[in-house]
């Protein structure tokens, strides 16, 4: 993309002649190549063309996704580009007098900018998996296959398994992994009535500290009223298996949250959920994770 609208964009890491392979592509638009991907990207397809049609490379130059440079064709259509070619002795890319235009409204990505293709890719991806059906102040719950013990949704991002709130906070803050450190908090500040176990709409996130956390709390009018109360029966066994029984059996719409949990016993939420879990405390009893 370094030359230009008019010129070919070839994928960076592909051989000469070749076509660039991007292995999320099969997932996404159900191709891995790249010229494939860009041009479905491009037009905001969410599928790549049936088959029975290919996608013409009019600059002869395999490697390039510009999607000026890509036109829908059949099979038909491309032997004879290759003929054309072949007659002319040209076999090398070539110059395209006439590029595609743009569809109505635009490219969706302009630029053949193969690091955002790429994100945007991986944010298509992601958003595939999240139902946002309830519309933009709703709260949107996961519907992907990966589920995090606590019920959130969760997924390997760039390698690292995470919540799917937390990528959906570094998608919709234009953010890196490693911009967000792990002892930021991603709190859910869904409306009442929503579904904060669940919920991935980045209106309802807020980057915060444990701090902040429990501030939350009172806010919401869950004082942490267990302090002194527990404190005296210094969280037996029972109280323990308790939190755990209701916690592991209520449906996950009303399950409560870990930070309302933690706030209404007076413990942080990483006490709270090493109890849920039985990383501590195990011989108190009761479920530590969900019942079938
Ligand atoms: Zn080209
Ligand atoms: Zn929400």
């Amino acid at each position: 993309m370094s030359g230009g609208p008019a010129a070919c964009w070839p994928f960076e890491g592909a051989k000469p002649g070749k076509y660039g392979l991007v292995q999320l592509g099969a997932y996404l638009v159900g191709s891995t190549a790249a010229f494939v991907v860009a041009y479905c990207l491009a037009r905001g397809l969410v599928k790549a063309p049936a088959s029975g049609h290919v996608i013409r490379h009019l600059c002869n130059n395999k490697p390039c996704c510009n999607p000026a440079h890509l036109l829908l064709g059949t099979h038909q259509e491309n032997a004879l580009d290759r003929l054309a070619a072949q007659r002319d002795g040209s076999t090398g890319p070539r110059l395209v007098d006439e590029p595609v235009p743009p569809p109505q409204g635009g490219w969706i990505i302009p630029s053949g900018d193969m690091e955002e293709l790429e994100r945007r890719a991986r944010a298509s991806e992601f958003w595939q998996r999240v139902d946002r059906s309830g519309g933009e102040d709703s709260c949107w719950p996961w519907i992907g296959r990966g589920k995090h013990k606590f019920g959130y949704g969760q997924m390997k991002w760039m390698g690292i398994p995470m919540t799917s709130h937390r990528i959906a906070y570094i998608l919709s803050n234009d953010l890196a992994p490693e911009d967000v450190s792990r002892n930021i908090h991603i709190r859910h500040r869904c409306p009442p009535g929503g579904s904060p176990n669940n919920c991935n709409n980045p209106k309802h996130l807020l980057p915060g500290t444990a701090a902040d956390n429990r501030a939350d709390c009172k806010e919401d009018g869950n004082m942490p009223m267990g302090e002194k109360h527990h404190k005296g029966r210094n969280f037996q066994d029972a109280l323990i298996r308790e939190i755990r029984e209701h916690y592991w059996t209520a449906p996950a719409e009303v399950r409560p949250t870990l930070t309302a949990l933690a706030c209404r016993h007076g413990v942080s939420i990483s006490t709270i959920s090493s109890w849920l879990t039985g990383k501590t405390r195990l011989a108190a009893g009761g479920p530590t994770s969900r019942l079938r």
